[in-house]
């Protein structure tokens, strides 16, 4: 999609510190760590969030949670210790980048509740 910024670091016309691609996914460092470990996990394809997932995506979205999140985090050495996986939606749910995101954090002890 035109504009956006998450589909111009797919396309590799914006750069990033990709960490991992393959071809529907793409995870890179966020720009502004929350912690030790903090990478996004995005899909290719332009959906704006989990609002707007639909039945064609299902694949995609286990995709992301099944095959890359956990092996992501043991790549990146927070397997065992533990980890977070978040997806904010929508303005109250703290989204500002309107392309779906997995945040994927780590090499920390986490608190909750978020906030
Ligand atoms: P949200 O609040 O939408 O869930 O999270 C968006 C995240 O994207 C934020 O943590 C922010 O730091 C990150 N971010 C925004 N723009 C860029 C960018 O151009 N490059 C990278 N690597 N991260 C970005
Ligand atoms: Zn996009």
């Amino acid at each position: 999609m035109n504009n956006c910024v998450f589909c111009g670091i797919a396309a590799g016309k914006i750069p990033s510190q990709k960490v991992f691609e393959d071809d529907s996914v793409i995870a890179f460092k966020d720009l502004s760590p929350q912690a030790p470990v903090h990478v996004l996990i995005v899909p290719k394809k332009h959906i704006q969030s989990v609002a707007q997932f639909q039945a064609e995506d299902k694949e995609l979205a286990a995709h992301i949670f099944v095959d890359v999140a956990p092996k992501l985090a043991a790549q990146l050495g927070i397997s065992d210790g533990g980890f977070r996986l978040i997806v904010n939606t929508g303005d109250d749910g703290g989204q500002t980048v309107p392309h779906l995101h997995v945040h994927l954090l780590g090499g920390r002890k986490m608190t909750w509740p978020p906030g």
